[in-house]
């Protein structure tokens, strides 16, 4: 059997054995499953139902918050948010109990390294991050990447995500974009997928973009699901050889590429700075998104805010990082008025947790600053949800519950013994919360959590399939 039938095999195995679990295998937003919850009712792809007596937290200023509250969802829509809704005959939720309060809005992460966990370590260099990726990354399949986006993915809604932004740097060819993007569709949440070159390509060559147009057309069909963005490389930063780091000539024709296709651009600022050289190029815009803001300049923010650019952080994995890499920037971005959202990057080392990167962000921002620029929890609640789907160009339908927009929303139980008895529900969350506090996960209308349970998604093939993806890659690797 030659190489890529092998692969083919293994990739429809891996949709076969989806389709006997109940989850759609391609555009999966067209297929209806039947469920059962946990609690109470039992709900439909884009059914029509009331959220009801939740403490609701909109993150819609013109909204606002509501101690007991309903919410009406039609066909994946929200309809109404009110103190009572009364509408005869539609399904209930009952969220009596629980805050309700949009998904979180992920903006940066390395979806195709989550089956590497077991293979990562912080305690020895030679299993660091860099080393394990750089040493498998190439001799991953496209069914190892399916496998490994999905792992990832079902981490993410567990923990109470309902957007994604993958930062897929290691498509080698047209079968592993498709095999990340069907893995993203399989799982149901909202995402871009940035496109990025494979690791270990070689950084003379600009990346290849004959293939983006296809991808646009053929997987995202504009229902809202998925957007395409382009990963660049770091530029003019010979600080790691284990990253891929372009020059700025390089630079200029990838993104010319990228921007003449409309795709939204994204880069690592990690090891020397390139903000000053990506503006002296013109490079930089409302389309940049720039990662890890630790050693940024106040020019340099002066400038980032001038051009609309914006920063995700993603204060775990950063924290892990000694203090020469520098320290994490929320309040110096804030007070330069630079558009910042959160990310969690990878989960090698660490896991899915949202609460807990608010809680970094906090208690640095505390240690740090004090109250010389204030933040608030209610401010880090909103940088975890709105504040990415501005980052990620999707708030005129994500990000805040309001009507109109999309049905991307999560219950999170407050009654449980690590929240419980609850007073200021942001205070909760930031300093509290655990994802296993997240009940229900809902995104575009469709309830894929409900009861601290998945109801759309086999775990335990999602695991075999990763931990045997894993084996198999370790062995390619040794071979
Ligand atoms: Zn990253």
């Amino acid at each position: 059997m030659t190489k890529l039938n092998s692969e083919r095999r293994s990739l429809l195995k891996v949709a076969s054995a989806i389709a006997v679990s109940g989850v759609a295998t391609s555009f999966g937003c067209a297929q209806k499953g039947n469920y059962s919850s946990a609690i109470g009712e039992s709900f439909v792809d884009r059914d029509e139902f009331v959220i009801r007596g939740a403490n609701i937290l909109s993150m819609d200023a013109s909204i606002g918050d509501f101690v007991r509250g309903d919410v009406h969802v039609r066909n994946g829509v929200i309809v109404a948010i009110a103190k009572e809704i009364n509408a005869p005959g539609v399904k209930v939720m009952d969220a009596n109990g629980m805050i309700c309060m949009p998904g979180f809005v992920e903006t940066h992460w390395h979806l195709w390294t989550s089956l590497l966990r077991p293979m990562m370590s912080t305690d020895d260099n030679k299993r660091g991050y860099f080393p394990v990726t750089s040493a498998l990354g190439r001799h991953f399949t496209p069914a190892y990447h399916y496998a490994s986006v999905r792992l990832g993915m079902a981490e993410a809604i567990s923990a109470g995500a309902t957007t994604v932004h993958n930062w897929a740097h290691n498509i080698a060819t047209a079968d592993h974009a498709d095999a990340e993007l069907r893995a993203m569709r399989d799982m149901g949440l909202r995402g871009r997928f940035s496109y990025g070159a494979a690791q270990g390509a070689p950084n003379n060559l600009p990346m290849d973009f004959s293939g983006l147009a296809k991808i646009k057309s053929q997987w995202m069909p504009n229902d809202g699901m998925l957007t395409l963005g382009f990963c660049s490389r770091n530029i003019g930063d010979a600080t790691n050889p284990l990253r891929g780091n372009i020059s700025v000539e390089t630079a200029r024709k990838e993104w010319a590429q990228a921007r003449a296709l409309g795709l939204p651009i994204t880069m690592h600022t990690s090891g020397a700075s390139p903000i000053m050289l990506l503006e002296k190029n013109g490079l930089l815009g409302s389309d940049v998104q720039l990662v890890h803001p630790l050693l940024t300049t106040a020019e340099e923010r002066k400038i980032l805010h001038n051009r609309g650019v914006s920063y995700s952080m993603s204060p775990v994995g950063e924290s892990q990082r000694p203090a020469s890499a520098g320290v994490i920037q929320l309040a110096e971005l804030l007070e330069a008025g630079v558009k910042v959202s959160m990310s969690i990057d990878l989960t090698g080392t660490y896991n899915v947790d949202f609460f807990q990167c608010m809680r970094f962000l906090y208690h640095l921002h505390r240690h740090r600053v004090g109250n010389r620029i204030p933040l608030t929890a209610k401010r880090l609640v909103q940088l975890a949800t709105l504040d990415g789907a501005v980052d990620l160009g999707i708030a005129n339908r994500t990000g805040s519950l309001t009507p109109g927009k999309r049905a991307d929303m999560i219950l999170v139980r407050t009654g449980d013994i690590n929240m419980a008895p609850m007073a200021d529900p942001y205070e909760a969350l930031v300093n509290l919360a655990q994802p296993r506090n997240v009940d229900t996960v809902i995104a575009d209308g469709r309830v894929l959590q409900r009861g601290g349970q998945f109801t759309r998604l086999d775990y335990q093939e999602v695991l075999r399939e990763a931990i045997d993806a894993g084996k198999a890659l370790q062995a390619r690797g040794a071979g």
